[in-house]
C-alpha cells in the first residue's frame, strides 16, 4: 500500500487481484472515496471496514471492467453509494472466461450513481470532476482535480501506455481522441494516478508514453 497526503485528504493505493488492479482509497475527517474496487482482498477490506461508522461512503467507477468493479456488489450491501457512466453499465457482471479461475463471483448489483462529465465529487478540499473519456470503454471516465493536480486515469491513460481499445465497446479512434481532450487538461506538475503501473507526473508521462 502506498500513501499520499494532500491536505487534508489521505489517498491510499492498493493493488489487488492479479490484473493488478490499482484501488484507491481516498479518506478525509468524515467521508471517503474509494475508486476502482476491483477485488476484496484482504488488506483494503481492512482498511474500508475501518470507515463503516461513515455518512458519506462513494465508490466512483472509472469504468465497467470487472477488475475494477469486482468488490462493488459488497460494498453496495455495507452502505457505500457506487457510481458509474451509464455507458459502460453494460458491462457490469460479465466476467470474460479467460478469466473464470481468478475466484471472482459475478454477483449482479446496481449502480447507485450515475457519473456525467461536468459533476463533481468533493472529498475534502479535493474536488474531483468527472471528464468523459471514452475509447478503452465507452463509458470511461477520468476524475480530476486540477488546482490540487491530481488525475485519476482508470484505463484511458497509464504513465507508460494506454488502455486497450480492442474489448468490447472499445474504440481506438475514439481512445485518441479522448486522450487529446484529457491531455490539454492537464499541468505539467499533475500528478496520474493510473488503473494499473505506477504513478507519475504528467511531464514524465508525455516523455516516456509514446501515444502521447
Ligand atoms: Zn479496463
Ligand atoms: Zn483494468
Amino acid at each position: 500500500m502506498q500513501k499520499i497526503e494532500i491536505d487534508d485528504v489521505t489517498i491510499e493505493r492498493f493493488m489487488v487481484g492479479l490484473l493488478e488492479t490499482n484501488s484507491y482509497l481516498l479518506t478525509s475527517e468524515d467521508a471517503a472515496i474509494l475508486i476502482d474496487p476491483g477485488f476484496a482482498e484482504d488488506e483494503l477490506v481492512d482498511r474500508v471496514e475501518a470507515f463503516k461508522d461513515l455518512k458519506t461512503k462513494t465508490v466512483l467507477l472509472t469504468h465497467g471492467h470487472f477488475d475494477h468493479t469486482g468488490y462493488c456488489p459488497r460494498l453496495q450491501k455495507a452502505g457505500w453509494r457506487v457510481g458509474i457512466h451509464t455507458e459502460d453499465k453494460f458491462l457490469l457482471n460479465r466476467v470474460p472466461g479467460d478469466f473464470d479461475d481468478l475466484g471472482y463471483r459475478d454477483e449482479p448489483f446496481e449502480p447507485y450513481i450515475t457519473l456525467r462529465e461536468g459533476v463533481c465529487y468533493n472529498i475534502g478540499s479535493l474536488s474531483l470532476d468527472v471528464i468523459h473519456t471514452p475509447g478503452h470503454s465507452p463509458g470511461s471516465v477520468c476524475l480530476l482535480d486540477l488546482k490540487k493536480r491530481i488525475a485519476f486515469t482508470g484505463d484511458t491513460l497509464f504513465a507508460d501506455s494506454i488502455g486497450r481499445s480492442d474489448l468490447r465497446g472499445g474504440d481506438y479512434d475514439t481512445l485518441m481522441e479522448s486522450l487529446k481532450k484529457l491531455t490539454s487538461l492537464l499541468e505539467p506538475d499533475t500528478l496520474i494516478l493510473s488503473g494499473h503501473g505506477g504513478r507519475a507526473q504528467f511531464k514524465v508521462v508525455r516523455r516516456i508514453n509514446r501515444y502521447l
